[in-house]
């Protein structure tokens, strides 16, 4: 397929649970520019303690160097003036101001590729992410494998002694003893969820235990009906 190329600057978010394969992803892609000769500059999240300070890491052990930085401003200070494409590591790590910076930098004519998980370990939507990815120009969805069933894993489960995290427990934990795998919707478990409509396997006890309700889930009064698309009358 020929590829035109005269027009640059975009946004590609490569996204999934945790052992999906971003950071591989999002190695293969900053090592096709590089070959094609453009000036790549890989950045990761400071808060990344899983591999060494100046590198990424994949879980096959592949590393690559990028720059650590604890915030977008010392992203955007960091950046090359002559930069050509820019790669992002555990994105949902840094500040909301990543998602206007990955913005203004695609419409510079950067070519920007942000990996990061879509959903935290309870299953909802983590922090800015659905804001970047709506904003992509190319959202890449990868899926592990579920440990527990072998299905496609879309969530990241969070063991802590060896058993589900509670739904209260904070989201990011640095350093604590504690461990994930991959899981499917089904599989996925989070002790003391609140209850959610239209969810066939309820677990009684859970509804009002004061455990942290996440009203936006399914708002009161909200419809999951489709709202009407064009087209769907006759
Ligand atoms: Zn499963």
């Amino acid at each position: 397929m020929k590829t035109a190329r005269k027009q640059t600057g975009s946004l590609t978010v490569i996204t999934g649970s945790m052992f999906s394969g971003k950071t591989e992803e999002l190695i293969r892609l900053a090592r096709r520019a590089m070959h094609a000769r453009r000036v790549v500059q890989v950045f990761k999240s400071a808060l990344d303690t899983r591999s060494e300070h100046t590198s990424i890491r994949t879980h096959d052990d592949v590393r690559f160097e990028a720059l650590p930085v604890a915030d977008s401003a010392t992203l955007a200070a960091n950046l090359r003036p002559d930069v050509e494409v820019v790669a992002i590591e555990e994105v949902q790590f840094l500040d909301e101001g990543v998602v206007a910076l990955c913005e203004r930098l695609a419409d510079r004519g950067v070519d920007v590729i942000a990996a990061g998980l879509d959903q935290d370990f309870r299953g909802l939507p983590f922090g800015f992410m659905p804001r970047l990815m709506a904003l992509a120009d190319n959202v890449v969805k990868l899926h592990a494998i579920c440990k527990r069933c072998g299905a496609e894993a879309s969530r990241t489960q969070r063991l802590i002694d060896g058993r589900p995290a509670k739904w209260g427990d904070p989201t990011i934990l640095i350093g604590a003893s504690e461990s994930y795998e991959a899981r499917c919707r089904h599989c996925h478990e989070v002790k003391g969820r609140p209850r959610e409509r239209g969810r066939t396997r309820r677990k009684r006890r859970a509804a009002s235990n004061g455990a942290g309700g996440h009203p936006e889930l399914f708002p009161e009064g909200e419809s999951l009906q489709n709202p009407g698309l064009p087209g769907s009358r006759r």
